[in-house]
């Protein structure tokens, strides 16, 4: 752990990313910020958290780098909760290779690893891991509704969830083992069966949490949409109808998609991925077979099937067979003559139209958007988000199931142990020598 003064080194890096840009903003952190700031800009006594204009100039050279803005966010009331001074500067590369530079030359200051200044402020306290990692999907967010969903997490809503369960096990485990420890002295007659009920009540709650339909890792990753078809229905040409930009070749020959493209969709605030898969057909010919073999692989893989056909060319059925309640037919050339779609196939109705004209792709990208909604939408309470957190919480429910189960006490206590290290990595804090603070704060015992 690091205290609010800072590990040894101070870091710094533009926190604005790469390229050309009006203003890239610089990070400072660490206990050699300060001096940093005011060796680079001349001014010595800055107010906390204020934009004051700059002229920065290379200390070693008096060159003058830029004039602009710098704030200075003095610790521990800072993301880090090191001392940090942030520079907005022209966003040129000159500019940043300048200020660069001259913060390389001062002692004790070097680049900032990936991810380093969430990682200092996690070791400081300021945030925990959940948090952290609302952090990178925020950035990374391309819909509403992932960007809604990090910033309920980067809020605390999942991490706590996750500490509120750490604390029930917590007090659990405590009295089962004051329970064990004190057995002369006048406790409550029913603490061990409580604990008992605590423990199965939060299984219970666990495996509600994780039987969620993977809507939160959904959301991040995007729902996946295969398009299927029998060789030239126009998955191709749908593809690029979606994504209104070329993503697939186009051809008029049979088996010309020899490999799974796809494209990124914002079906109403929720993020898709679209795959166009090579005509599922058996074929002689070795790079399509395996073009085939892929198509099927991705297609089970994905969370709706789009199942395309040219309207008067309907020999689907075995192709029908593989879809599910979720998943959605496409007639498509309905600009050519032919006989009328039908209404509805194996309990599903289509959607008409053309990908070449454009006929009707308003109304499938609405059906799309509903199935992605009802997909990713909803839920109570937080959803949990990366396999990492599913993972641990499946290793915490199986430990508290075996405690349930559990012969003696002795064996039930270790097993919740386990469960509140489990739960404890997902937030980064693992509290479980806390119990005596616990059962002296409940029972006074031998006061
Ligand atoms: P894929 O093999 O399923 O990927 O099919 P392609 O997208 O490569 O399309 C095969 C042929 O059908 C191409 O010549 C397309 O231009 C044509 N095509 C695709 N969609 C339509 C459509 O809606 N109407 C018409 N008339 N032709 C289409």
């Amino acid at each position: 752990m690091t205290n609010a003064a800072g590990p040894a080194e101070t870091v710094f890096a533009p926190a604005s990313g790469h390229g050309r840009a009006g203003i890239a903003v610089v990070r400072i952190s660490g206990s050699a910020a300060g001096t940093a700031l005011a060796r680079l800009t001349g001014r010595d006594v800055w107010p906390p958290r204020r934009a004051l204009r700059a002229t920065l100039a290379d200390p070693a050279t008096g060159d003058l780098i830029d004039r602009g803005l710098a704030i200075w966010f003095p610790g521990p009331a800072s993301f880090t909760g090191e001392d940090i001074a942030e520079l907005h500067v022209h966003g040129g590369p000159a500019v940043l290779n300048g200020v660069a530079e001259a913060l390389s030359a001062m002692p004790g200051l070097r680049v900032a690893e990936p991810g380093e200044f969430s990682r200092r402020a996690f070791e400081n306290g300021k945030l925990d891991l959940t948090e952290a990692e609302a952090i990178a999907d925020l950035v990374a967010a391309e819909t509403t509704a992932q960007r809604r969903q990090a910033l309920n997490q980067l809020d605390g809503s999942l991490g706590r969830l996750y500490g509120d369960w750490s604390g029930r096990l917590t007090r659990s485990l405590a009295h089962l083992e004051a329970d064990l420890d004190f057995a002369d002295e006048d406790l409550p007659d029913d603490l061990a069966a409580a604990a008992t009920a605590e423990l199965e009540a939060l299984a219970g709650e666990i495996a509600r949490h994780l039987d969620d339909g993977r809507r939160g890792e959904r959301l991040r990753d995007g729902i996946t949409i295969a398009i299927i078809g029998p060789p030239n229905a126009g998955k191709s040409s749908l593809l690029n109808a979606l994504a209104q930009r070329d993503v697939a070749i186009v051809s008029a020959r049979a088996g010309t998609t020899r490999d799974v493209l796809e494209a990124h969709l914002d079906l109403g605030g929720y993020p898709a991925v679209v795959l166009d898969t090579a005509g599922l057909r058996e074929t002689a010919d070795d790079v399509e077979a395996e073009g085939v073999r892929r198509a099927r692989h991705r297609a089970d893989a994905a969370d709706i099937k789009l199942l395309l056909a040219a309207h008067d060319a309907p020999a689907v059925q075995a192709l029908l067979d593989l879809l599910g309640p979720g998943d959605l037919i496409v007639w498509n050339k309905t600009d050519r003559p032919g006989g009328d779609p039908p209404a509805a196939i194996g309990g599903g109705t289509p959607v008409a139209g053309s990908a070449l004209t454009g006929d009707g792709l308003g109304a499938l990208v609405d059906r799309l958007t509903g199935l992605a909604a009802a997909r990713l939408a909803g839920g109570s309470g937080p959803a949990l988000t990366r396999v990492r957190h599913r993972a641990a919480l499946e290793e915490a429910l199986a430990a508290l199931r075996r405690a349930s189960l559990a012969a003696l006490p002795e064996l039930r206590a270790e097993d919740m142990r386990l469960a509140i290290r489990a739960v404890g990595r997902i937030t980064g804090r693992v509290d479980v020598e806390d119990l005596l603070d616990v059962i002296f704060r409940d029972f006074c015992i031998g006061k």
